[in-house]
């Protein structure tokens, strides 16, 4: 089974590539990119005319809640709301139940992804045992069943000497660790970002220092450790200014941003309203525009959604008792687009690569670019399509978006996923 993606607008960061050609997709790997390329006998004809197509997105910070919150989401449902965000590829965090901190987690993860997922799911394993900080989950053992990375997201790891034993495992078996930077003693309970608002509306604040400390002291420990350090949702001018400067010293650390980070700031949250709750949190205007400027300077190397689902029931509660987290995927590419690329904050080249060759380079899938013999993971998108997000026709089974009813330009058109279109508009 064959298929002709033809007359599209080609954009593969991995090869320089941006002109108007075919891509031939076969046997469920790129075969063939050029111009004026004869359609085989049999072969299915996507006529791409006016669109963009690319190398397949990653998101490399996603939560599918499978095992134990399938209430929330379950890998299928998950992968279902990447396919619609134009993802290819998923990784999930491990902070599920029970955590997946041993390869009989790692394995169930895999296996019932290649059953049921309509995209490529790669589990990320545990720093410790159960996120609990005190002792080293068996990363040799998750490697070997699958794991990508490890990361106790949703906590960080407090204990600065764990931190340093985990980045020197991770070495050793080459594996990237990804911190949530929160000092937990800093955040103590808050709900939202430390400042005006919060005083106002009577909120426990998030001092944005509680994440600053965290970075700081990790990147002394990368330092030390040589281990491959990548900072999960960053959210503060001072975290993104420390790793821009880490970076200039050759020190291997990268981040991601979330299009909630670079989009809102706390002063865009409608009060006590939990689509806007989430860690860390939406932090003030100065912070999200060094977001931004870090995502320009190169600073900030992939975008992430945090897809963090949570009930319904979960949600409605009074805001200090709801759940930390929202819904992202299938708004991602839209945000970026308005936020980045429409602004010229970034070109579209750019933005691709944020999506793509950026998560690759630290999570090393063997994705993310268009040559031939590559994957068919293929992302097809409109830079002018004019659509609405209704978050009660998300593929995801919880409803947590505050960008509900927002009107886009620009999105998603069609997902190919191993050579198969697994979603279209
Ligand atoms: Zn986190
Ligand atoms: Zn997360």
């Amino acid at each position: 089974m064959s298929t002709l993606i033809k007359n599209g607008r080609v954009i593969d960061p991995a090869s320089g590539t941006d002109h108007v050609a075919d891509v031939l997709v076969a046997g469920g790997q790129i075969a063939q990119v050029g111009t004026g390329i004869a359609a085989p006998q049999g072969a299915e004809i996507f006529d791409a005319t006016g669109l963009v197509v690319a190398p397949g997105f990653i998101d490399m910070h996603v939560h599918l809640r499978e095992p134990g919150f399938e209430h929330a989401e379950t890998i299928e449902s998950g992968s279902r709301a990447a396919a619609a965000g134009g993802f290819t590829s998923v990784c999930c965090m491990p902070n599920t139940k029970p955590v997946n901190d041993s390869a009989t987690v790692t394995s169930y993860i895999v296996e019932r992804a290649r059953r049921l997922a309509v995209v490529n799911v790669f589990p990320i394993g545990a720093i410790t045992k159960g996120s609990a900080g005190e002792e080293l989950a068996a990363i040799g053992n998750m490697k070997a069943a699958g794991a990508v990375a490890i990361s106790d997201d949703g906590m960080p790891v407090m204990n600065a000497r764990v931190m340093r034993r985990a980045m020197e495992f991770a070495r050793s078996y080459d594996l990237p660790v990804i911190q949530h930077c929160e000092d937990l003693n800093l955040s103590a309970g808050g709900d939202m970002h430390e400042g005006v608002k919060s005083v106002r509306w009577g909120l426990r604040g998030i001092p944005a220092a509680s994440e600053d400390v965290m970075v700081a002291r990790d990147l002394l420990l990368a330092e030390l450790t040589g281990a491959r350090y990548h900072v999960a949702h960053i959210s503060t001018r001072r975290s993104v200014a420390m790793v821009g400067e880490a970076r200039s010293k050759a020190i291997t650390v990268t981040c991601e941003a979330t299009p909630h980070h670079f989009t809102l700031a706390d002063e865009n949250m409608e009060p006590y309203d939990s689509n806007y709750k989430m860690k860390p949190p939406l932090r003030s205007g100065c912070d999200r525009g060094a977001v931004v400027d870090g995502i320009a300077a190169g600073t900030v190397t992939a975008i992430a959604t945090d897809h963090a689902p949570h009930a319904g029931s979960e949600k409605m509660q009074e805001f200090e008792r709801c759940p930390f987290g929202i819904i992202g995927l299938e708004t991602a590419l839209a945000l970026a687009l308005e936020e980045l690329v429409q602004p010229g904050r970034i070109s579209l080249a750019r933005m691709i690569e944020l999506f793509t060759t950026g998560p690759e380079s630290v999570m090393r899938l063997g994705r993310g670019r268009l040559a031939p013999g590559a994957p068919g993971d293929v992302t097809v998108f409109s830079t002018d399509l004019e659509w609405a997000y209704d978050v009660n026709l998300s593929f995801s089974r919880s409803r947590n978006s505050p960008f509900d009813g927002r009107k886009f330009r620009g999105g998603p058109v069609a997902t190919m996923v191993n050579g198969e279109f697994v979603w279209r508009r």
